[in-house]
């Protein structure tokens, strides 16, 4: 029997992928570099058609053709040596996705490479780690349209379903899949430094107990902020150290690691000229976190408030806890339509740009349920951008218009607070300040623009009239 789609690779997401597509009824071939994943990925299977090949002669000869293959493989040297293992054996008309998370621009040029023995190649953002790829995904495909039609009846039903259909949908040409993979994990990084940031407010300026915030952010899940990862941070709170007394969260090193995509996401916004000031500053933060020796001796150096009295600050203003969790969750949910509009101007940036022609709402759509920044504000966003395309940016979208409206207040006072207290929120201040900038008519953009003209001649336009102009600002300087 010829089997429906191969894997190749069964690491973490591979083997799950595998195990979700035979549980969904397709037969399927599966190979691993090192053979032990294969034998233990056709015990696991049980009785499900599963061919567990240990080379990849065997494994191109088991599939139907035009043969249809997903890789899950490591991003870069991995997905390479895949891809030399694999050709000598494809033919004219097979398809090939690359489902890991690659640079867009290295797809690219392998979908050009490839092209060239009519091997079909596709870059596909995978989102929802284990349990998503197990269970149900997001997934995020680019290539070949007529090539994404061979694959979605696959895709359709090992996607995450939602109310709104199968969180699985057609990109765009090229790089687009796994650029939208990209953006979707910048926005996660966002979303991420927020909270983290809403947790450092509550901990330290309203004093929460770990029982208190998970109390807060379950209620919170009830609400507009319900999201995956809102979810998951409550549960976190919950969890004991397994090797000491009080929760594992306060044993664990405060330095946070990352893998690119952020960094990805935040050189493309610069080359694109596009502004994500919440993207960009939740990767700094990460930056700034990891090096935690550093932190510990400068935090003997430099001055600052006293961080036993974070707490004074509210007090002082007569905000008690419960007025300080309510402005936290307004601040949170206010920051993160910022890093969505910095996210999706970013998306539609590179759509013109690269003339991928991606759909904002069929985005929004299938992020909502399988990936992890599922939420429930995603179903405003698809509302947004499918009631009006041309939507400039997505504050603009009347309701959400309604909501900053009712979270000023709470949103400036967090800000304030924390800098009184010597806390940095870089995410939440970056949002803020993202939004009083697209916001504010007249901004000091002039005297930049008297700098560039006084020493580099650069030319500066008048308010009242057309024209570039310059002047001699001073002689001699
Ligand atoms: P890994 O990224 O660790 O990849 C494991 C697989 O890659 C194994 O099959 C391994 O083969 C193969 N591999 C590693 N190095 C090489 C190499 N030099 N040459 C050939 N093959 C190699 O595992 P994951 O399953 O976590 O990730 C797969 C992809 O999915 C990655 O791009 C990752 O970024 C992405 N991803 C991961 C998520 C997660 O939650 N883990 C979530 C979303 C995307 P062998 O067993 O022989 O070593």
């Amino acid at each position: 029997k010829e089997m429906d789609i191969g894997v190749a690779g069964l690491g973490v997401m591979g083997r799950n992928l595998a195990l979700n597509i035979a549980d969904k009824g397709f037969s399927l071939a599966v190979y691993n570099r090192h053979p032990d994943p294969v034998k233990e990925f056709a015990a696991a299977a049980g009785d499900k058609p599963v061919a567990a090949c240990k080379t990849v002669e065997e494994f191109t000869r088991a599939l139907k053709r035009p043969r249809r293959i997903l890789m899950l493989v490591k991003a870069g040297v991995g997905v390479e040596n895949t891809i030399a293992a694999l050709k000598p054996h494809l033919e004219k008309g097979d398809i090939l996705v690359d489902a890991g998370n690659e640079h867009f621009s290295v797809t690219e040029r392998r979908e050009r490479e490839l092209s060239e023995a009519g091997i079909r190649y596709f870059g596909m953002g995978v989102s929802g780690g284990e349990s998503g790829a197990r269970h149900g995904p997001s997934m995020m495909p680019g290539g070949e349209r007529a090539a994404y039609e061979e694959l979605a009846p696959i895709l359709t039903k090992i996607a995450a379903q939602h109310p709104d259909g199968p969180c699985v949908a057609y990109m765009g040409p090229g790089g687009a899949g796994h650029y939208v993979k990209m953006i979707h994990n910048g926005i996660e990084y966002g979303d991420m430094q927020l909270i983290a940031e809403a947790y450092d407010v509550l901990k330290n300026i309203g004093g929460l107990s770990n029982e208190e915030l998970a109390e807060t952010f379950s209620t919170w899940n009830q609400g507009e902020l319900e999201s995956y990862l809102v979810q998951i941070t409550a549960h976190i709170f919950t969890v004991k150290d397994p090797e000491g007394q009080g929760q594992l969260l306060d044993a664990i090193l405060d330095a946070s690691s990352m893998k690119g995509t952020g960094t990805w996401t935040v050189q493309d916004a610069a080359t694109l000229t596009a502004a994500i000031p919440t993207v960009a500053s939740a990767v700094d933060a990460r930056v700034l976190s990891s090096d935690k020796q550093g932190r510990v001796r400068i935090s003997k150096v430099l001055p600052g408030p006293d961080p036993a009295k974070a707490a004074a600050v509210a007090q002082a203003r007569g905000i008690d806890r419960k007025a300080l969790v309510a402005a936290v969750r307004d601040a949170l949910y206010a920051s993160k339509l910022c890093s969505y509009a910095q996210g999706m101007n970013l998306l539609r940036l590179a759509s013109i740009e690269r003339k991928w022609d991606l759909d904002l709402p069929e985005i929004a759509r299938i992020w909502q349920d399988g990936c992890i920044i599922r939420a429930r504000l995603l179903s405003r966003i698809k509302a947004a951008f499918a009631s009006d395309p041309q939507l400039p940016n997505l504050l603009l979208d009347p309701s959400l218009v309604e909501d900053l409206r009712g979270r000023q207040e709470g949103w400036r006072k967090v800000v304030s607070l924390a800098a009184e207290a010597g806390l940095p929120t870089l995410a939440t201040s970056a949002s803020l300040s993202y939004y009083d900038t697209i916001r504010r008519e007249r901004l000091p953009a002039n005297l930049i623009q008297a700098q560039r003209d006084f020493f580099g001649a650069h030319t500066y336009k008048r308010l009242d009239r057309d024209g570039d102009l310059h002047t001699e600002w001073s002689a001699g300087s």
